[in-house]
């Protein structure tokens, strides 16, 4: 199957062409012949499926293939501007009348997504994107609407504040994607969704992706969609079988340090992500790397949009090899050059281990995942391994051995597929030793911080929100 096969307008495929995409992935393969029949669509995919231009394409296929029809008998905000000029008044602000409407959980994921739509359409006339987002100065969101763009892509909080002083009407949207949903509804954004949905048409076409389609997403997709298509995508990329995952244990935090900077040593290490349970964590771990000689920078939800911004820019371009992050601010992060992603700590919830690892190994690379585990979050390695169905192997290395032995009954550990045990000396693990399994009994330590564990205990609120924790699994 190729693209011209699922029907994309000439220039969509040009577009492609250039971007380096040969042939569709699986979700584009089924999704984009429906969302252009007009289907709705109910995907279940993770980030790295290629699901933005699942979305993304058939919509710019529909707006630059549409007939123009004047839905109503208003003028268009371009038009109305233009008479106010002509009669000599100044032109007032008029409402924005966007055709499409992207709704993502983060910053970061939407301007991933204008940026990924400037790129697609790169040869669509007339087509604009713009971003609508929370920390943005007001009079750039205002000069954004301005221009009455096509297609929006906004966070939620943001776009009703837009909403409620008349600056968005969504009386003429045709199309609207909820990106992420799951996690829009961890992040507490129901209402907010809910009121937006209330003031589209009815007519509208709406896609929804989440990691899951139970529980409430499952339910709000019911009152969202009329009788959409759906779709999940099982394969390799949510199984992150690309991605070679292990556990190193730890005895306290500073053979944690020093592991850590052994393997950010390691040869086929291009750029990492670090991640830590608190914000204070990623500032300080991103001041001692600098020290100790890495191009590092802490990337966190208390940094100013600019400062994110900047750090998101120098990681694209490869100024920064290290990314120390918590997880709200890592989320949808995609720069190919990740090759390696790193839990310091290990996340609160076993879904972010699945959105954390999933930043290596982008777009069907190899990647690998590291989580430097202290005896006392055995369970939690547990309920990662139970979440994700597959087996973490554990794994030692030479030099840095941890001082407690290996627990029985832990089984051997299974590679992913596509891993050769040769594939382990490449990655700057030929000191280490597989045969030695190290797994405590649950419960036989109960180390605090300063031994090295156990931080996700400590306060993420101002990250996370209202969800499900790991007792719940
Ligand atoms: P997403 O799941 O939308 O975050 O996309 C993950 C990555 O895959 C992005 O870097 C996209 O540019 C890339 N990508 C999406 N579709 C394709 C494709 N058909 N061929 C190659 N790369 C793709």
């Amino acid at each position: 199957m190729n693209f011209e096969e699922l029907g994309l307008h000439v220039n969509i495929i040009r577009a492609l062409t250039d971007a380096g995409y040969t042939k569709p992935t699986p979700v584009q393969e089924q999704a984009i012949p429906a969302a252009i029949e007009g289907r709705d669509l109910l995907v279940s995919s993770q980030t790295g499926s290629g699901k933005t231009a699942a979305f993304m394409l058939p919509a710019l296929h529909k707006l630059a293939t549409a007939e123009v029809v004047s839905y109503s008998n208003e003028k268009t905000p371009n038009q109305e501007r233009q008479s106010a000029r002509s009669r000599g008044d100044r032109p007032r602000f008029v409402a924005a009348k966007p055709k499409m409407l992207v709704l993502t959980p983060t910053r970061e994921l939407a301007l991933q997504v204008t940026t990924a739509t400037d790129k697609y359409g790169a040869y669509t006339r007339r087509l604009k994107a713009v971003s609508i987002l929370g920390g943005m100065p007001y009079p750039k969101q205002m000069q954004l609407l301005s221009r009455n763009p096509e297609i929006l892509v906004a966070t939620p909080g943001r776009l009703i504040d837009h909403m409620e002083s008349g600056k968005i009407d969504f009386s003429e949207l045709q199309m609207l994607v909820l990106d992420e949903a799951d996690r829009m509804l961890d992040m507490g954004f129901i209402e907010d969704i809910e009121k937006i949905v209330a003031a589209t048409p009815p007519t509208r076409q709406t896609m929804l992706f989440s990691a899951t389609l139970d529980g409430v997403v499952g339910n709000m997709a019911k009152r969202i969609t009329t009788e959409p298509m759906v779709i999940q995508i099982a394969g390799s990329a949510s199984k992150h079988e690309n991605i070679q995952q292990k556990v190193h244990f730890v005895d306290d935090l500073s053979h944690k340090n020093r592991m850590l900077d052994h393997l950010l040593r390691d040869v086929s290490l291009d750029q990492a992500v670090v991640f830590t349970a608190t914000k204070r964590d990623a500032d300080t771990i991103a001041d001692r790397l600098n020290i100790a000689g890495f191009a590092a920078a802490a990337l966190h939800g208390d940094m100013h949009q600019g400062a994110r911004n900047r750090t998101l820019d120098g990681l694209r371009r490869g100024h920064i090899r290290v990314l120390v992050a918590t997880d709200v601010a890592a989320r949808g992060i995609d720069v190919p050059g990740i090759t390696h992603v790193f839990n310091y700590d290990l996340p609160k919830f076993p879904e972010d281990y699945v959105h954390r690892i999933g930043r290596t190994g982008r777009a069907g690379r190899k990647g690998v995942a590291v989580s430097l585990v202290n005896h006392a979050e055995s369970m939690h390695v547990k309920r990662i391994e139970r979440f994700t169905k597959q087996l973490i192997p554990v794994d030692v290395i030479e030099g840095f051995e941890p001082k407690k032995t290996a627990a029985p009954g832990r089984t051997s550990a299974r590679k992913p597929q596509g891993w050769k045990p040769g594939d382990n000396r490449k990655s700057g693990y030929g000191n280490s030793k597989p045969g030695q399994r190290s797994f405590s009994k649950p419960g036989s330590s109960t180390a605090p911080r300063k031994d090295g564990g156990s931080a996700y205990k400590g306060s993420r609120q101002a990250e996370g929100g209202a969800r499900r924790s790991f007792g719940d699994y």
